[in-house]
């Protein structure tokens, strides 16, 4: 057994990326300023994108979506359940209704066609995510949206360098990404809208800081003006430098982030093709595809008692970590007790929330971790 504990997921924060934090606390601006603005502007140029706004999270970004598109009570929004809760919260906590779809058995992502047999008159956006950093299949869900006339916001949590078809998510359309520590690349907290809607991005820029036209920050003049009002009332979800500068540190360091997330989840599949007992997840078929390998999720599949909450409690007694990404929404207290079960019947996204676990997977694993993994694995099974 191995002396030390494994964790799950760990960031990799370098000397350079303190000495660049510690440059900005010293710099006497430390809120929202040239790093944050630097930040999109990077951002935007690697994803490919027509605009970019850095906020204090992904989950911000998602209200101020809902917001930016006037969602609320009577309207419906189309999302899985087997996702992260923040989604769900927000859509509750506009006053509108999450509308669950079941997921693809094996992708774990929602596909057009479920997606089409909720649409109603009330559907408002639909938020497809990409989970564990494979790409939803998007040419049939734009598709469904287009001819629909509804939105699609991507959520692109996990999805920092992913790429669809040849070009990165993000690219087109309206995407969500997540700089929380276990994502690909981290701000501490933080998140980024990538948009080529820029009426829409106008109205998060605005409603991102109080509602007023501007930022904290003004290139030209060193500081919001004091003269600045209120335009609509906004929120207070803008990205501060500090956090802005470790994200361009950490940026320049994706590609070989996700490299070696590569090199650990191919060791792993390789490794796990012949235990029946782990099955990894496939990706969307037909389509050309770079994972960015955010998680490591397999499901337990065992004739034994033994359930996956056993399992994970067994590793941990080992001194591996494991996660689950993630117990579907629909089944949490607040919400299993709130909305109305007889509607929601989601085979699949039950089957695997039983059975999902995300084994450890950051780039600064090593060979040796990866075996304790897949031995300590092996062992419990026996
Ligand atoms: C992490 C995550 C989010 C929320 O990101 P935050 O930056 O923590 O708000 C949203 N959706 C998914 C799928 C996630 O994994």
């Amino acid at each position: 057994m191995r002396s030390d504990f494994l964790p799950f997921s760990k960031p990799s924060i370098s000397e350079d990326d303190i000495n660049a934090v510690n440059k900005v606390l010293r710099s006497g601006w430390i809120t929202t300023g040239p790093k944050v603005s630097e930040f999109e502007k990077m951002f935007c140029d690697f994803i490919g994108c027509r605009e970019a706004v850095a906020l204090t999270s992904a989950t911000a970004g998602l209200h101020l979506i809902l917001k930016a598109l006037d969602i609320g009570p009577g309207d419906e929004v189309i999302t899985p359940s087997l996702t992260w809760v923040s989604t769900i919260n927000m859509i509750v906590l506009c006053g509108a209704t999450p509308i669950f779809v079941d997921v693809d058995k094996d992708t774990l992502m929602i596909t057009a066609e479920n997606i089409e047999k909720v649409i109603s008159e009330k559907t408002k956006l639909i938020i497809p995510v990409h989970y564990t950093g494979a790409p939803a299949d998007m040419k049939p869900i734009s598709l469904v949206s287009k001819s629909k006339k509804i939105p699609v916001i991507w959520d692109a949590a996990h999805a920092a360098g992913t790429m669809y078809n040849g070009k990165f998510v993000g690219s087109e359309g309206t995407s969500i990404f997540s700089f929380h520590p276990i994502k690909n690349i981290t701000t501490g907290e933080g998140g980024m809208i990538c948009s080529d809607d820029e009426e829409l991005i106008c109205k998060i820029r605005r409603l991102k800081f109080h509602g007023l036209g501007t930022d904290a920050y003004d290139r030209k003049i060193q500081g919001r003006s004091p003269q600045a009002q209120v335009i609509e009332p906004g929120y207070k979800y803008n990205m501060t430098d500090i956090s802005a500068v470790l994200g361009i540190q950490q940026l320049v360091k994706l590609e070989m982030f996700n490299k070696k997330r590569t090199i650990i989840a191919e060791e792993y599949l390789d490794k796990f093709s012949d235990i029946d007992e782990i099955v990894p997840l496939s990706y969307p078929a037909s389509i050309s595809i770079k994972h960015s390998w955010h998680l490591f999720v397999v499901r337990l599949n065992v004739e034994s008692d033994m359930t996956r909450d056993m399992f994970m409690y067994k590793l941990k007694e080992k001194n591996i970590g494991t996660g689950i990404h993630f117990l579907p929404v629909h089944q949490q207290k607040y919400y299993a007790e709130t909305l109305s079960s007889k509607n929601i019947i989601l085979p699949n996204t039950e089957w695997n929330g039983d059975r999902i676990l995300s084994l450890p997977l950051f780039p600064d694993m090593t060979h040796r971790d990866i075996d304790d993994v897949v031995e300590t694995i092996k062992d419990i099974l026996k």
